[in-house]
């Protein structure tokens, strides 16, 4: 496993940043033909806010519609993070780098293949309980 490079982190970075603007614009989209007027001022603020503020504000919103669009940005909002930190690309759990394969995959990846598997399967565990 290669140690991921200060390029390859502005890489994801950038990558992270577009999947954010997509969010947004699908967001504001589906906000825009909703029937309620508040969700149509959530739109046009949405449109001029920053992605700090863009996190926040769809936490506000109870719309079942975009639930999987805001996970998504959470776990952008995390990785930004870390890149922040400096500790991206290193596995949330046991602090080893992830495999630059699997970020390039999915740039949010938090964890290494060992710690995804042990935690999908203590996920579906907690769902049997
Ligand atoms: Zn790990």
């Amino acid at each position: 496993m290669q140690h991921i490079s200060e390029t390859q982190v502005d890489q994801f970075q950038a990558v992270l940043l577009s999947s954010l603007e997509e969010l947004r614009l699908g967001m504001t989209d589906i906000l825009m033909r909703s029937s309620h007027t508040s969700h149509n001022l959530a739109a046009k603020q949405l449109q001029k806010i920053s992605a700090d503020d863009l996190l926040e504000l769809a936490l506000k919103i109870e719309m079942p519609s975009i639930s999987h669009k805001i996970s998504a940005m959470r776990n952008i909002d995390a990785a930004l993070n870390n890149i922040q930190i400096g500790m991206y690309g290193l596995c949330a759990d046991c602090e080893e780098e992830i495999d630059t394969k699997r970020l390039n995959s999915d740039a949010t990846t938090q964890r290494c293949l060992n710690c995804e598997n042990r935690y999908q399967k203590q996920k579906y565990n907690n769902y049997k309980l």
